[in-house]
């Protein structure tokens, strides 16, 4: 893939420093600024133009690097530039297909934000909550309609979706959406769309899957891709206690006790071990939520409209659960239990420094855990500071020796070997992971997400718009 990008940027301000120099109208460039956004990150900068152009688009991005709107303004835009009049026609224009709900809330959202002054309508269809407000919006009539694949099937086949005249397909987190198995909704769903449409594709990862379904999906794509997780990790102070398992509940007490500690996320394996901690919080005076896969969305929404709110300071938070979820101004990431697989690290830290902030990650490592930390270490290419200045520190995980294949189980080392490493953006290749699977009820498995959010403004551009059509930036 990367011999195709030409056009590099790296962590310079972009050439085009304004959404009016991308050439945004004024009615869009207005909202992103009441939004507070005051540049564009470096997705926003290399695809806007092209997809501007009406060029199919390959986005090499994760959640977190602004790449939402990187391809809703545009969108807006042409359908502002197309003659679509808000109050007149109403067959769907644009389809965002997204993997999971939380996903596509925030997408609908921010075509909310970023359209305000432009008077389209959009609404957001997923599955796990009743049809009937969905389908009263959709029979409203809207322009843009943001959804997960079987919820929208569904209402394709009970004839309330009509997706014969989009215009503007986008498919989201395309490497996501095929860990969750939903490769054939998605090839159901391109099959119902019309030949003729311009087509976004935004994927963190490129394993033969993804690719196989881009190459079906785009054509004379421009290819816009930012650098990997890894590399955006500078701007958060990390880290690591040396800590037995047993005392981890205690040490975390302990450190949330600081109230300068005034927005935590605290990343648990698994969905009970998330309960367990909030249960001894709670015991501790201290105001905390868990979401995992076991809560009610209703249930979820809440703890994340608490926390958000500041009414509670502390959220304990499975992997998947976390996922897309989008929360600025978390000033401290908790990761009560080490991940293994090193990138979910990154992704879990990340969600300090959004919006080009920084932040702190504070790690408990237990004797067991120190081959996860190794791996870390050896992915953001440097050792993390140890504090031992706490009543907890454990010397134990300085004498245990590393045990051999710690890191990953019979079953995971097997579903390893059988695997093709999938290509990174940036084209770092990816190193071995569970697969994820969305485990929304039941079960205690760890929770492991593909892929998570860095700030955004974090990461280098690379842009490539093959031949003729390359456009200097
Ligand atoms: P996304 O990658 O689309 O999930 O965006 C991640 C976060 O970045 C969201 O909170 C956006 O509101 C925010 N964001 C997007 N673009 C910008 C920008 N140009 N400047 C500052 N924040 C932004």
């Amino acid at each position: 893939m990367n011999e195709n990008l030409t056009s590099i940027t790296r962590n310079e301000p972009p050439q085009n420093s304004s959404f009016e120099q991308l050439g945004l109208i004024e009615p869009i460039a207005r909202a992103v600024h009441d939004e507070g956004y005051t540049q564009p990150t470096p997705i926003q900068t290399a695809a806007i133009p092209h997809v501007l152009e009406g060029r199919d688009l390959l986005g090499l991005a994760q959640t977190g690097t602004g790449k939402t709107a990187a391809f809703a303004l545009p969108i807006l835009q042409r359908l502002a530039k197309s003659g679509r009049r808000p109050q007149g026609d109403r067959s769907i224009g644009v389809l965002v297909l997204t993997p999971t709900r939380e996903l596509a809330s925030q997408i609908g959202d921010s075509f909310g934000a970023y359209g305000k002054h432009l008077g389209f309508r959009h609404t957001v269809i997923f599955g796990g909550v009743g049809q009937n407000a969905q389908e009263k919006a959709l029979r409203q009539g809207i322009d843009i309609l943001v959804a997960t694949p079987g919820r929208l099937l569904d209402l394709v086949t009970q004839r309330i979706v009509h997706l014969s005249r989009i215009e503007i397909f986008v498919l989201d987190e395309a490497d996501r959406m095929l860990d969750m198995g939903f490769v054939h909704d998605v090839r159901r769903v391109l099959a119902l769309l019309p030949k003729k449409k311009q087509s976004l594709f935004f994927s963190a990862t490129m394993p033969p899957a993804a690719q196989a379904l881009a190459d079906d999906l785009l054509h004379d794509p421009a290819t816009v891709a930012v650098n990997p997780v890894s590399s955006t990790v500078e701007l958060i102070t990390q880290f690591v206690y040396f800590v037995e398992k047993n005392d981890k509940r205690s040490l975390l007490t302990d450190i949330l006790s600081d109230h300068k500690i005034k927005r935590a996320l605290v990343f648990s394996r698994t969905k009970h071990g998330a309960d367990r901690v909030v249960r001894y919080l709670d015991h501790a005076g201290i105001k905390c939520d868990a979401i995992h896969g076991n809560k009610s969305q209703n249930n979820r929404e809440r703890a994340l409209a608490r926390f958000k709110a500041g009414e509670s300071r502390v959220l304990v938070a499975t992997d998947i659960a976390a996922r897309g979820i989008d929360i600025d101004d978390i000033t401290h990431v908790v990761n009560f239990d080490l991940p293994n697989v090193p990138e979910t690290y990154v992704h879990r830290i990340g969600r300090t420094a959004r919006a080009g902030a920084s932040g702190v990650a504070l790690s408990f490592c237990d004797a067991e855990e120190r081959g996860f930390l190794r791996d870390i270490e050896r992915l953001i290419g440097r050792k993390i500071d140890v504090i031992k200045e706490h009543a907890f520190h454990s010397t134990e995980r300085e004498r245990a020796p590393v045990p051999q294949q710690q890191q990953r189980g019979p079953r995971q080392q097997q579903q390893q070997r059988g695997r093709q490493q999938p290509q990174r953006a940036g084209g770092q290749q990816q190193r071995s992971r569970q697969p994820a699977r969305e485990q929304p009820q039941g079960g205690d498995a760890a929770e492991q997400p593909r892929k998570r959010a860095t700030g955004p403004g974090g990461g280098r551009a690379f842009s490539s718009s093959r031949g003729r059509r390359n456009r200097p930036r």
